[in-house]
C-alpha cells in the first residue's frame, strides 16, 4: 500500500480569474435567499450566532488573490474543521501506516459525539473526523505539555491559513463548561488504552483547538494548501506534505460531512469537511478549494447556504473528482494496446 509512484496527481484547472469570481459571486447570490435550519446550540454561545451571516471564497491552489463574496473575513470558531488539519499534522508527524491503524479511516455511521460508536468497534475510534478519534488524534501531537500541544496545533493550523490564528476565549469557556460527553468519550478510550495521556488533558486542548477564530477566507487558504501538494498557495510555505494531503483528502471524503458524507459525495464530489458553527471547507485536489461560512445547519450539522453554494461551484467550475467526458483527440476503436484496428 505504501508503494509511491510518481505523477499522482489531479487533472484540470480551473477557468480563468474573472470567471471564477463571477461564479464565486452567483454561488452567494443564489445561496443567500436560503433560511432552512437552525443555528446550533449545544455549546450555549454558538446560538448567539447571526443567522444572516453568508461569506464564500474561492483559493487557487496556484496562489494569487482569492475570490471573497460577502462576510468572508467574519471570524467564528473552526469548530469540527480543525479535525481535518490537526489531523494532517499528526500523519505528518508519524506517518500514514501508525495514524491509520491509531486512528482509523472508515465511517461509523453514527453521530459525531457517539458513544456506542467506540463500544461497538472494542474501543477503536474508526476515522478523525468524530469526536473519539478526534480526540486520539490531537492525544498524539507532539510536545512535552499540554501547553506545547497546543500551541503545535495552534501554529500548524495558522500556517495553513497564513496568518495567526486567535482563540476565542468565549467559545473556549462555554464549550469547556458544557463538554461532558467529550469527556466521557476520552475517558472511555483511555479504558480501552486508546490515548496514553491525561484525557482531561487532550479534551482541554482539543476544545482550544476547536475554538480558533477563522473566516471563510481563511478555510478557502487552508484548503487551497491541501489542494496544492501541502504548500500554502498565499505564503509559499510547505506546511505538510504531499502525501499527507492525499491521505487527509481521501479521509474527509470518507468521514467529512457527518453521516451526510455519502451524499455530500454523491452530490458534490469533493473532499470536505464541516463544523456545526456553520463553515464548511471542500477541496479541489491541484484547483483549489471553497470556503463557505453561514450559521444555520441541516440535521446532521452541515451548513444549508454553505451546501448549496459549494454544490453550485463544485458544478459551474467543474471540481467534482468523479466527474470526466470523453477525450475528443482520442480515437476510438483502438485495441488493448492502443493501435488503431
Ligand atoms: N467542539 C465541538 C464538539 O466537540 C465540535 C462539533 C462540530 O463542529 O462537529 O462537540
Amino acid at each position: 500500500m505504501t508503494d509511491e509512484v510518481e505523477q499522482e496527481v489531479s487533472t484540470g484547472s480551473l477557468p480563468v480569474w474573472d470567471q471564477v469570481e463571477r461564479l464565486a459571486q452567483e454561488a452567494h447570490a443564489r445561496a443567500r435567499g436560503h433560511d432552512e435550519g437552525v443555528v446550533a446550540d449545544y455549546i450555549p454561545v454558538l446560538a448567539e450566532a447571526d443567522p444572516s451571516l453568508f461569506g464564500v471564497c474561492v483559493a487557487e491552489a496556484r496562489g494569487g488573490p482569492v475570490h471573497a463574496v460577502g462576510d468572508a473575513a467574519v471570524e467564528f470558531s473552526v469548530q469540527s474543521i480543525s479535525k481535518a488539519f490537526v489531523y494532517a499534522l499528526v500523519c505528518e508527524e508519524h506517518g500514514h501506516e501508525m495514524v491509520r491503524d491509531r486512528v482509523g479511516v472508515n465511517n461509523t455511521g453514527l453521530s459525531f459525539n457517539s458513544v456506542i460508536a467506540v463500544e461497538l468497534n472494542d474501543g477503536h475510534p474508526m476515522n478523525p473526523m468524530v469526536n473519539a478519534g478526534a480526540l486520539a488524534t490531537t492525544a498524539l501531537v507532539p510536545g512535552a505539555s499540554s501547553a506545547e500541544r497546543w500551541e503545535h496545533v495552534r501554529t500548524g493550523l495558522s500556517r495553513f491559513a497564513g496568518r495567526r490564528l486567535e482563540l476565542d476565549g468565549v467559545v473556549y469557556r462555554s464549550e469547556s463548561a458544557t463538554n461532558t460527553r467529550n469527556k466521557a468519550i476520552a475517558r472511555l478510550l483511555q479504558s480501552y488504552g486508546r490515548i496514553d495521556l491525561d484525557p482531561l488533558e487532550v479534551v482541554d486542548v482539543y476544545t482550544r483547538q476547536c475554538a480558533l477564530r477563522v473566516s471563510a477566507r481563511d478555510l478557502a487558504v487552508m484548503g487551497a494548501t491541501l489542494a496544492d501538494g501541502g504548500v500554502n498557495p498565499v505564503t509559499g510555505e510547505r506546511v505538510v506534505s504531499g502525501q499527507v494531503c492525499r491521505d487527509t483528502l481521501a479521509v474527509l471524503a470518507a468521514t467529512g460531512m457527518y453521516e451526510r458524507s455519502g451524499e455530500w459525495l454523491f452530490e458534490i464530489g469533493l473532499p470536505a469537511k464541516s463544523g456545526v458553527s456553520g463553515g464548511i471547507v471542500a477541496i479541489a485536489p491541484g484547483k483549489g478549494a471553497i470556503g463557505t461560512f453561514s450559521p444555520r445547519v441541516d440535521p446532521a450539522g452541515n451548513s444549508v447556504r454553505g451546501r448549496l453554494a459549494t454544490a453550485y461551484l463544485s458544478r459551474a467550475l467543474g471540481l467534482n473528482v468523479f466527474a470526466s467526458s470523453a477525450q475528443p483527440s482520442v480515437q476510438r476503436g483502438a485495441d488493448a494496446s492502443g493501435r488503431r484496428a
